[in-house]
């Protein structure tokens, strides 16, 4: 039995694609550009074979011209143009691309081809209700006209034209009370969407624009005169396809500063080619500081994505992880398998790949700074650093492979930042852990009566200043097999063999001292200790397990976590302070005072690690009492 050929309801595909396809009305123009420059490289790659074909290469060009008075909008191009078999096979069928036709006839490293869904084109019935395409092949000495007002189907008849290409006439619709397209033919909305879309576009994009005469004194007019001139709208050679060698600093930084809206100039400069299944051009930076919106719900990370030059997306989050949301970029590859649309990408996987590469160079970049320009780091650190140790610990340490050696912390040695593994480097062989402790600022770390013990000892504290720097290393659990210590901690384990024999002898001689002490702190402490670490304070609060102090005042300032695990706090004093003596005197004949004892203790004790007193009148009573 013969098969019938299923037949396309042409009208009604028209139809739905003119409306579904495509997000913004706007994109028609980059499609009938993308088309033009694709008649031209295929123009062009003719004449390489046939030089008669072919024009100067600065003579290629794509010309647009807006009639605002009879609402007109003309595309032309002399690239290879359409004959008549073509204009009924390109545009009287949907979805038939020529231009991908081309490209499988044609293999060849040289075509940069755009188009390749034959659906691009109907684009331009989103903005217009009659559309005239005036169109001389290279193939032929006839010229034709295509005429179509959309679903209604189309005309084509010989015409008159001298040259070869194509001259496409857009009939703009009326206004709308929501619809607005007049705005297509002011000169501003065209330069701005030739910059948005096809700014790398290789063959100049020209109109004929306004501009102030030159007087010939040169004498400023206040009130200039101006004719129309000639002028380019796109920048044509992608500075991300050029040579890294061969572009300066102050280009960089021009392209930055008009392309990201920067007036600083950015921290780093990250430009290269990525090699692989998906080739690609990539061009990053690091600006020099965190825009005003970065660490809100507001901020939107990702990259420009081009496809052959044309802009695809404008903030493609899935090229950029979250911690390195800050850079900014583009990234262009001629291998990416878009949706229909263009607007986006069929397949994750090639954007996967990509991602990686970025990631990964983005994160030599930053390694290679912190060994040759330290300073610059820091000043890099201080603006993004908090969302790369946020990273680590959102992740549940997943990202510690790949961030632990890119963060750093003020350290007690020279007041300085550090990174992890430079204070392992430091570390002498006898300490077992990387110490810090945390406060609100480092002068307040530093009255610390255990930051101060742990210093005398010689060893290097880090200062956690940072809500986020105790939970981020609690996540990372250790740094090269070297566990995190936070210097309140009940074990510090920085006292030598003897001394810990001592004080634990000390604590079992005292137990029922210690415990009377407990008993009358009810359940505010787990313990009440004896200690031979402290220099000359005569108390502080330690804590055991997982959670500090600090952290329990971060959980404690989040909405809803007012009744957040409480640390479980030990009271710690002084062995070698006379406060020490005064309660084993006192202890067994007068219990009372031993009693107020313990709860001044206390309160001092929270006062000095910056917990609230909980009954500041009891405490000052307390203190009279005894005065
Ligand atoms: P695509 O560009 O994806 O192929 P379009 O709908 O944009 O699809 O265009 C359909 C076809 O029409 C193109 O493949 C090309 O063969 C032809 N075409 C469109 N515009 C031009 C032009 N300005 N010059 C020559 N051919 C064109
Ligand atoms: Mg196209």
């Amino acid at each position: 039995m013969r098969k019938k050929q299923f037949k396309t309801q042409s009208k009604k595909m028209l139809e739905m694609m003119i409306n579904s396809i495509y997000t913004h009305k706007e994109i028609f123009l980059r499609e009938l550009i993308s088309n033009a420059s694709d008649a031209i490289d295929k123009r062009h790659f003719r004449s390489l074979t046939d030089t008669a074909l072919g024009l100067d290469m600065s003579a290629y060009k794509i010309k647009l011209d807006a009639d605002k008075e009879n609402r007109i909008l003309t595309v032309s191009d002399n690239g290879c143009g359409m004959g008549e078999k073509e204009l009924e096979d390109n545009l009287g069928t949907i979805a038939r691309s020529g231009s991908l036709d081309f490209k499988s006839e044609n293999e060849s490293d040289e075509i940069d081809i755009i188009g390749q869904f034959g659906v691009g084109f109907y684009s331009a019935f989103m903005v217009a209700d009659k559309i005239t395409i005036v169109s001389k092949s290279l193939d032929s000495e006839q010229a034709y006209c295509w005429e179509s007002t959309g679903a209604d189907g189309y005309t084509v008849t010989p015409c008159e034209k001298d040259d070869i290409g194509t001259v496409i006439t857009l009939h703009m619709k009326e206004d709308t009370e929501n619809e607005n397209y007049s705005i297509f033919l002011e000169e501003s909305k065209i330069r701005e969407l030739v910059k948005k879309y096809s700014d790398y576009i290789r063959y100049p994009i020209t109109m004929m624009c306004e501009q102030p005469i030159q007087k010939e004194d040169g004498a400023e007019d206040a009130q200039p005169e101006f004719e129309l001139v000639e002028t380019t709208l796109n920048s044509m050679v992608p500075l991300w396809k050029r040579n890294a060698s061969e572009v300066s600093e102050e280009e960089y930084n021009r392209f930055y500063h008009e392309k990201f809206f920067d007036f600083e100039d950015p921290l780093a400069v990250i430009h290269t080619k990525f090699e692989g299944t998906t080739n690609c051009n990539i061009l990053l930076f690091i600006p020099k500081k965190a825009p005003f919106d970065y660490y809100t719900k507001d901020f939107e990370k990702g990259l420009q994505l081009y496809s052959s030059g044309v802009l695809i997306m404008d903030k493609c989050a899935d090229l950029l992880p979250d911690y390195f949301s800050f850079v900014k970029g583009v990234v262009d590859s001629a291998d990416l398998t878009l949706n229909i649309s263009r607007e986006t990408l069929q397949h994750d996987h090639q954007l996967k790949v990509i991602a990686k590469a970025v990631e990964k160079k983005i994160k030599a970049e930053l390694k290679k700074m912190i060994k040759n320009d330290r300073e610059k780091y820091d000043t890099f650190f201080e603006q993004f650093g908090r969302q790369m140790k946020y990273a680590i610990y959102a992740s549940y340490g997943m990202k510690k492979d790949a961030l632990m050696d890119l963060i750093e912390f003020k350290s007690s040695y020279e007041k300085k930042y550090t990174t992890l593994e430079e204070y392992v480097t430091r570390m002498p062989e006898s300490q077992t852990a990387i110490y810090y402790a945390g406060g609100k600022t480092i002068d307040k770390i530093d009255m610390l009566p255990q930051t101060q013990a742990v210093i005398s000892k010689g060893i290097e504290v880090l200062y956690f200043t940072e809500d986020v720097d105790e939970f981020t290393v609690t996540m990372l659990g250790n740094y090269n097999e070297k566990p995190f210590k936070n210097v309140s901690d009940n074990d510090l384990d920085i006292s030598r063999e003897e001394e810990k024999e001592e004080i634990k002898k000390e604590n079992d001689d005292q137990k029922s001292l210690l415990a009377f002490m407990k008993e009358k702190l009810g359940d505010k402490v787990e313990e009440v200790q004896f200690t031979n670490t402290l220099d000359s304070h005569p108390v502080c609060l330690s804590t055991e397990g997982g959670i500090s102090t600090e952290m329990q005042k971060v959980l404690e300032s989040q909405p809803g976590m007012e009744q957040a695990i409480k640390a479980k706090t030990v009271l710690e004093i002084n062995i070698n302070h006379p406060v020490a003596q005064k309660l084993k005197e006192l202890y067994g004949k007068d219990d009372e005072k031993v009693e107020k004892y313990a709860k001044i203790l206390y309160s001092q004790a929270c006062l000095i690690c910056g917990l609230p007193v909980e009954n500041p009148t009891e405490l000052s009573n307390l203190v009279c009492d005894l005065m």
